[in-house]
């Protein structure tokens, strides 16, 4: 469609789940932020692997484990070397799977804080008249779809409210209620500005 703008949004979360550990050294339930770094232990062949938390007050650790008693055969040599190396897309992974973590600990701190890489993909900013918003997350964000357009776009939540009632913002391959949910990636927003007065700000706020 002419006057159409494909824009990438690759969002990367900033600050990983937080388990909430009853802390022994403080005395009291503290939240754990992720050190970065794995412990291994290797027994004769059986390995285990844990990602270690530390308390936010006292430095006190945790260990969240991320297998026990592993058989070395059933474990890839570059799996593996990556624990054993603390390889910060392996750390990433397991940081930020909130699903997993909060399977282990039950209460988990969340954080909507992200960092945005906008790229133009297609299209010219000067004539757009409707802006198609493709997202990419490298790691899962409780930041909900209409907080995270509303503070990129630089408009109120309610005029996203009014646009999706009008039909004029459509999120793509998501049901009723995606703006209220939490972005993911994968989702592709479209919204018709041909009406809006202040389209050329929200066009290039769109374009970062
Ligand atoms: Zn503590």
């Amino acid at each position: 469609m002419s006057g159409q703008l494909r824009i990438r949004w690759a969002i990367a979360p900033k600050i990983a789940p937080r388990p909430l550990v009853n802390c022994n050294r403080c005395g009291g339930i503290r939240p754990y932020r992720c050190s970065g770094r794995f412990r291994v232990n290797a027994n004769g062949k059986r390995i285990d692997a844990w990602l270690i938390y530390r308390c936010t007050d006292c430095d006190n650790s945790w260990n969240r484990t991320i297998f026990e008693r592993c058989n070395r055969r059933d474990i890839e040599p570059a799996l593996l070397a990556a624990l054993e190396s603390n390889d910060p897309s392996l750390v990433r992974r397991h940081a930020f799977d909130a699903v997993a973590l909060r399977s282990r600990i039950g209460r988990i701190e969340e954080f909507p804080d992200v960092t945005i890489r906008k790229e133009l993909l297609d299209g010219r900013p000067e004539c757009a008249t409707a802006l198609w918003l493709a997202l990419r997350l490298d790691a899962a964000t409780p930041l909900r779809l209409d907080r995270l357009l509303a503070g990129e776009l630089g408009i109120s939540r309610s005029r996203l409210q009014v646009w999706e009632e009008r039909r004029l913002l459509t999120v793509v391959s998501d049901g009723a209620r995606a703006l209220r949910r939490p972005a993911r990636g994968g989702m592709a927003i479209r919204i018709d500005l041909s009406g809006e007065a202040d389209r050329d700000a929200i066009v290039s706020a769109a374009c970062g």
